[in-house]
């Protein structure tokens, strides 16, 4: 079956309630019911409310940027997998670079925040990639490797459902620098044999994997074309509706 590209916006710490009400109804309003590609959207904690209120009747799906390993309890300013599937949540960004190395997560936390979004119902969006010095260093299969089976450990094959990845090099995020399309798509292939090695390959099959690093309505159709790149998980293009929308028409061309 092929895989239904999805393009995801992650808004990181922009937009407040009202700016997000803007262009949440902006994207809403382009996308109707239009089902493929998959958009979703991923606002700030603060601004979900406002951005499910907008996108309630399209095609448009609500992810978050970061949840708790736990279920509820005395964890002071944390958020669970249940408050976001009752906030109108259906997937949930996992393991960003940011999280990584601003605030410490490792593949242990993350494999603990994938198995409860999925144990919830959420779809995942489990992010990987190498930095700079390891790209350079020739590490990159190396590092992957280790995010994969670390993020992904103890998941069984029939959890993989609704399970995407996001192969998002460190190097690329915000900085202009994008993976070449055949960059990204040797390490995306990397992505896919892990991931079979891990589950068996009919669920390697089916798991969406998507590149994330400063993709852009100029670079997108390239980027999409390639075998393992099902779609997109932008950042800085995500946040004007004309951009993500461009993008969204990219990952439309590409279906
Ligand atoms: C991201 O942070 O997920 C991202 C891909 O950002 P950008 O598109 O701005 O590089």
């Amino acid at each position: 079956m092929p895989r239904t590209i999805i393009i995801a916006g992650n808004w990181k710490m922009n937009k407040t309630p009202s700016e997000a009400t803007s262009l949440a109804r902006d994207i809403a309003q382009n996308i109707g019911k239009q089902a493929v590609p998959s958009v979703v959207i991923c606002p700030p904690f603060t601004a979900l409310h406002a951005a499910a209120t907008q996108i309630a009747g399209s095609a448009v799906r609500l992810g978050a940027q970061n949840m708790s390993d736990k279920a509820s309890g005395a964890y002071t300013g944390e958020i669970s997998a249940a408050m976001l599937r009752d906030s109108q949540v259906s997937a949930v960004i996992l393991g960003h670079s940011e999280r990584r190395s601003y605030y410490g997560e490792t593949d242990a936390i993350v494999n603990k925040k994938t198995i409860a979004a999925i144990e919830a119902g959420l779809s995942p969006i489990v992010c990987v990639g190498e930095t700079l010095s390891e790209r350079e260093a020739n590490k990159t299969f190396e590092v992957i490797h280790a995010q994969i089976c670390g993020s992904l450990a103890n998941i069984q094959p029939v959890q993989t459902e609704n399970l995407v990845i996001a192969y998002e090099p460190v190097w690329a995020i915000g900085t202009g620098k994008t993976a070449t399309p055949a960059m990204a798509q040797e390490v995306h292939a990397f992505i896919r044999k892990e991931l079979a090695a891990l589950f068996g390959e009919p669920a390697a099959q089916g798991v969406r994997i998507l590149y994330g690093g400063s993709m852009k309505p100029d670079n997108a159709d390239a980027l999409l074309a390639e075998l393992d790149i099902d779609g997109g998980l932008i950042g800085g293009a995500a946040l004007a509706a004309k951009d993500f929308l461009a993008l969204v028409e990219s990952g439309r061309k590409a279906s």
